[in-house]
């Protein structure tokens, strides 16, 4: 088994308002192998995007710590992660090129092999041709794609992706999981994705977490087998043992009880 990437450890989460203190995540421990793309899937609230920005550095957790054990970096300090919302935040003004770009300028090193590196991530995911035009001229796919540009320009070790692809029609949806795949694959990426879609984990992942809300827990952990890990997540949805993962994570977020009285 390869060397943990990162482990998460004990992480719980406490958000405190005028209305009161709220126990968005509880106790949250994993851990995910260099290489390995593992899925998060759960209800809305379930503090999915919490989990993921404390990840980032972005939210410091009440209790807990991420641990990076290659680098010894604590999230905050490491440029090694690259985050990727839902909605493509692309400045309108800048055309996509400088859009990709710009997560390298604002490191300061947008040296010549650096561009050149970013012009052949626009040309894998099909965007050379666009690269001079503006986000408004693009579909929403296109500008998903640019975004993910973007993400891997500065060469991040781990992806964190905030279900990047709920905005997106379905067609648009299943060509875009194959790509990031691919990609991913070919650079030896680490991953974590948020999604609301069962299908699409099982399809991509080789590995998912089932998350239960209030609080914001760890339910269920699934390993999705080589038949169905190895292949494009299109030919995934069409093997034997695809169904029965899918209904083994569905029963899961359908069923309200937490873990008592279960076997
Ligand atoms: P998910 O991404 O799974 O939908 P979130 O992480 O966004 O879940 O939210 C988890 C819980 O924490 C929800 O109950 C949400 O209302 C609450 N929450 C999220 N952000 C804040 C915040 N900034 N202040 C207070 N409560 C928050
Ligand atoms: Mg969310």
């Amino acid at each position: 088994m390869r060397e943990s990437a990162l482990q998460v450890e004990g992480i719980t989460h406490v958000y405190v308002s005028e209305r009161g203190a709220s126990l968005a995540l509880d106790d949250i421990s994993f851990a995910i192998r260099a290489g390995e793309f593992v899925s998060l899937v759960g209800p809305s609230g379930c503090g999915k995007t919490t989990l993921l920005s404390i990840m980032a550095g972005l939210i410091v957790p009440t209790r807990g710590t991420v641990v990076f054990p290659e680098t010894g970096s604590s999230p905050g300090a490491s440029s090694r992660i690259g985050y990727m919302l839902q909605q493509d935040y692309l400045f309108p003004w800048r055309t996509i090129l400088d859009n990709v770009l710009l997560g390298l300028e604002l490191r300061g090193r947008v040296a010549e092999e650096r561009r050149e590196w970013v012009l052949q991530l626009l040309d894998e995911l099909g965007l050379l041709q666009v690269k001079d035009r503006y986000p408004h001229q693009l579909s929403g796919g296109m500008r998903q794609r640019a975004a993910l540009v973007r993400t891997l320009a500065t060469e991040p070790d781990l992806l964190l992706l905030d279900e990047p692809f709920s905005a997106l029609d379905y067609q648009t949806r299943l060509q875009l999981e194959e790509l990031i795949l691919d990609i991913l694959r070919m650079h030896n990426k680490t991953a974590l994705l948020v999604t609301h879609d069962i299908a699409e984990a099982v399809a991509m992942s080789d590995r998912v977490l089932v998350m239960e809300r209030n609080p914001g827990r760890i339910r269920h952990e699934l390993s999705v087998p080589d038949a169905v890990r190895l292949v494009s997540p299109i030919e995934a949805r069409e093997t034997r043992g695809f169904h029965s993962l899918f209904h083994e994570i569905w029963r899961e977020l359908e069923d309200p009880d937490s873990k008592e009285g279960r076997t």
